[in-house]
C-alpha cells in the first residue's frame, strides 16, 4: 500500500534540525528538540547513557526487531588555544573538508552558556598583504577563527570566558530553492534523520503497525567514530540511513535514494540488501545500488563493536559531502518510501 508523504512536514523539521547547531559531542539541545518532536508524534524518546536516543513502536511479530539508525551529530570544531593576538585556534571534529572551512561564519559555544560569533580564515587573510593569501594550505595550522568581539589580545579573549574545549559549530547556510534542491552544511545526516521522523509520522498517521518491532536509533558521535557502538540488545538487524554518496563513477543524483552494497567496511548484509532493491524495484523509487569508497556508517560502527545483528545501509544522495552540500526533495521522499515498504513488508 502506498502512504503519503507530507511534503511540508518533512522540510520543516529538515530545516529545523539544520539550524540548531549539533557538533559530535555537543548535541544535548538538539537531542531535546527531538524529545519533543518525537513526543508531539504520539512516541516516546528514551536515551542511551552517552546520549543517543531511540524509540521502541511495538510491531505485528515481536520476536523480531528492526532497528533504523540515523545520526544528528555533525561535523564542527572545538577552540585549541587562543593566539597572543586574540585570534583562535581550533581543532576539527569529524573529517572537516578544511579547504571548504576559509571564510565560513561559525559560532562558539562555551561551557557555561555564552554564544560568539566569528569567522574562520586562513592565518594569510589578505590579498593585498599576504603573497601566499591565494596558496597557503587551507588545514587545522593555517586556519584561524575571528572573533567579532572588540578585542587586542589574549587576555581580552579569556576575559569573555572563552578557553580551550569550547564547542564551535559552523553556520551551514541553509537554503531551500523554488527548483526543491536543499543546499546546507550537514544534510548529512539532518537529512536522514528527517526520513526516520517522517516515517514516525506515517506509522502514527495511519495507526500503522510495523511487521516486526520497530526501534529507531539517534546517534550523536557517529562522525568521529563510534555512533551506534552501542545499540539496544534486542535489536536484530540494523539499517543504517546516512547520505548516499554521489560522484565519479557512482550512479546515484540528490534524486535518488541510494542503496549502499559496500563500502570502507566491505559489503552489506545480502538479504537485508536485496530486499532493499526488490522494494526499490517494485515501487519504482528512483534509487541507486552503489559502492562508497571512502565511508563508514552507524552500521559499520554497531558491527565492530560485537553486536551480533545484520546491517544495511541506504540514504538520500548528498552532493559535495562535507563540504557545502545538496539533496533534492524527491531523494528523501525517495528514501522515506523506501523506509515504510521495508518496515511493512
Ligand atoms: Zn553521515
Amino acid at each position: 500500500m502506498e502512504y503519503k508523504v507530507d511534503k511540508k512536514f518533512v522540510l520543516n523539521t529538515l530545516e529545523d534540525l539544520l539550524k540548531t547547531p549539533s557538533p559530535s559531542g555537543y548535541c544535548h539541545n538538539i537531542m531535546k528538540k527531538i524529545e519533543k518532536m518525537v513526543e508531539d508524534l504520539g512516541y516516546k524518546l528514551e536515551y542511551t547513557k552517552k546520549g543517543a536516543g531511540f524509540i521502541k513502536v511495538e510491531g505485528e511479530n515481536k520476536d523480531y526487531t528492526v532497528g533504523i539508525a540515523a545520526h544528528l551529530d555533525t561535523l564542527g570544531g572545538m577552540v585549541r588555544s587562543v593566539k597572543s593576538t586574540g585570534m583562535i585556534r581550533f581543532t576539527s571534529i569529524g573529517g572537516n573538508l578544511m579547504p571548504t572551512l576559509d571564510s565560513e561564519y561559525c559560532t562558539i559555544h562555551t561551557r557555561k552558556g555564552k554564544e560568539y560569533s566569528g569567522t574562520i580564515l586562513s592565518t594569510s587573510p589578505a590579498s593585498h598583504v599576504y603573497k601566499d593569501a591565494k596558496d597557503k594550505e587551507r588545514n587545522e595550522e593555517n586556519l584561524e577563527i575571528r572573533l567579532d568581539e572588540n578585542i587586542k589580545n589574549k587576555e581580552d579573549v579569556e576575559k569573555l570566558g572563552i578557553k580551550a574545549g569550547d564547542f564551535i559549530s559552523i553556520d551551514p547556510k541553509t537554503t531551500f530553492t523554488e527548483s526543491g534542491f536543499i543546499k546546507s552544511r550537514h544534510i548529512d545526516d539532518k537529512g536522514g534523520t528527517s526520513c526516520l521522523l517522517s516515517l514516525l509520522q506515517i506509522l502514527n498517521k495511519n495507526k500503522i503497525k510495523p511487521k516486526n518491532n520497530l526501534i529507531l536509533f539517534i546517534s550523536t558521535y557517529e562522525e568521529v567514530g563510534h555512533g551506534a557502538s552501542y545499540i539496544p540488545k534486542e535489536i536484530d538487524e540494523l539499517l543504517a540511513v546516512d547520505m548516499g554518496c554521489i560522484g565519479d563513477d557512482l550512479t546515484c543524483t540528490e534524486n535518488d535514494v541510494s542503496i549502499c552494497v559496500k563500502d570502507s567496511s566491505g559489503p552489506y548484509d545480502f538479504e537485508m540488501t536485496n530486499k532493499l532493491i526488490k522494494i526499490a524495484e517494485e515501487n519504482k523509487l528512483n534509487h541507486a545500488v552503489d559502492i562508497y569508497p571512502y565511508y563508514g556508517s552507524d552500521a559499520s560502527a554497531a558491527l565492530r563493536a560485537g553486536n551480533n545483528i545484520k546491517c544495511a545501509l541506504i540514504g538520500p544522495g548528498v552532493h559535495a559531502s562535507h563540504g557545502m552540500e545538496r539533496t533534492h526533495y524527491e531523494g528523501l521522499e525517495n528514501t522515506i518510501k523506501l523506509l515504510i515498504s521495508y518496515v511493512t513488508e
